[in-house]
């Protein structure tokens, strides 16, 4: 199918045509339709298949049609390093260039009082790795129960990194009734059973 034919708004239709996408990757064209009606996804995928844009396209979309109620984060991305916490950033600036949404970066090395203002600021995605989110929040003035999406992206190297407890911890933060999005390069017995444990009757997608 081509990109209007997703479930996908003028405005973010109007951003992937100014990028110069021409049709939907084979995750793009499963998955977003499936977000876009509040499904869980489980996405096995590598780099390089157009994953970044079958999660956060259908999100701006799922933000720009509600209102915020907080200035709390209402969705958050959480990435293994600070450098793919940047190319979702530079992802998000690109599709949501004609929506008035905004996202912050929580990611090490940079300044927390930066990140904390930035945050003050009124956030709708919060993209970050789980060390520093977790830092930031312990040291308190981040609430994160109005964050309705969840997004675990890269699980595998989440594993590889020991990072699983802190993701754990943060979906202990986030509010019951959520929708997570999960996505995996492989899909050995242990990363199922992570998937297992965060995802409600997710749609599966392998490419
Ligand atoms: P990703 O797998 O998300 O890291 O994306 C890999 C590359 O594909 C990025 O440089 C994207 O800008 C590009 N890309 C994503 N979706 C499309 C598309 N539908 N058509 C062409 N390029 C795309």
């Amino acid at each position: 199918p081509p990109f209007d034919a997703l479930g996908l708004s003028a405005p973010l239709l109007k951003a992937i045509e100014e990028i110069g996408y021409e049709r939907p990757t084979p995750i793009q064209a499963r998955a977003i339709p499936f977000v876009i009606r509040h499904r869980d996804v489980l996405g096995v995928a590598q780099t390089g298949t157009g994953k970044t844009a079958s999660f956060t396209l259908p999100m701006l979309e799922i933000l720009t049609g509600s209102r915020a109620r907080a200035r709390m984060p209402r969705s958050l991305i959480l990435e293994p390093t600070r450098e793919l916490a940047l190319q979702v950033s530079e992802n998000l600036n690109l599709y949501g260039k004609h929506l008035n949404l905004n996202h912050a970066l929580l990611i090490g090395g940079e300044s927390m009082m930066d990140q904390r203002a930035a945050l003050n600021q009124g956030v709708d995605i919060l993209i970050a790795t789980p060390g520093r989110l977790l830092d930031l929040y312990d040291r308190g003035g981040l609430l994160l129960n109005q964050a309705g999406i969840l997004v675990i992206d890269e699980a595998d190297r989440m594993l590889d990194m020991g990072f699983i407890p802190d993701v754990q911890r943060i979906t202990s933060l986030l509010p019951a009734h959520r929708q997570t999005l999960f996505f995996s390069a492989t899909m050995a017995p242990e990363i199922r059973n992570l998937a297992d444990q965060f995802l409600r009757n997710p749609e599966e997608i392998t490419v």
